[in-house]
This record gives structure tokens, C-alpha cells and sequence, in this order.
């Protein structure tokens, strides 16, 4: 088994995990269909914004491989 050679201390970790953290999108929550969405965007999913319908979104579609 490999193993690391040595400990990575909270500095090293925190350090790492910054980066991940600015390159991470913010989401949050969509309060129609608790999805994740961009904030102040329409949602994707169900087409509200601020409560209303705003866009009409077409169901799934049915994943077809093309060959
Ligand atoms: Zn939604």
C-alpha cells in the first residue's frame, strides 16, 4: 500500500482547500423545486424566478446514444 510520507498539518490542507473553494460555482437553493441553481439566474429546472413562472422548460428528454 502507498502511503504519504508524511502528515499533511491544517496549513497545507487549508491552503489546498482555498483554491478549491474560489474555483467552486455559488449555488443555492431554488425555492420552487430545490434544485441547485446560480443565484440571481432562472432556474434551469423548473423556469421560475422570483416566485413566477418565467420561462416554460421541456421535460426530459429521454438519453439517446447516437451511434
Ligand atoms: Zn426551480
Amino acid at each position: 500500500m502507498a502511503n504519504p510520507k508524511k502528515k499533511t498539518t491544517k496549513s497545507k490542507k487549508g491552503m489546498r482547500q482555498w483554491k478549491e473553494k474560489i474555483n467552486s460555482p455559488n449555488l443555492v437553493e431554488c425555492p420552487h423545486c430545490h434544485h441547485l441553481i446560480l443565484p440571481h439566474h432562472v432556474c434551469p429546472y423548473c423556469g421560475y424566478y422570483e416566485g413566477r413562472p418565467v420561462i416554460t422548460v421541456e421535460k426530459k428528454k429521454k438519453k439517446e446514444k447516437a451511434a
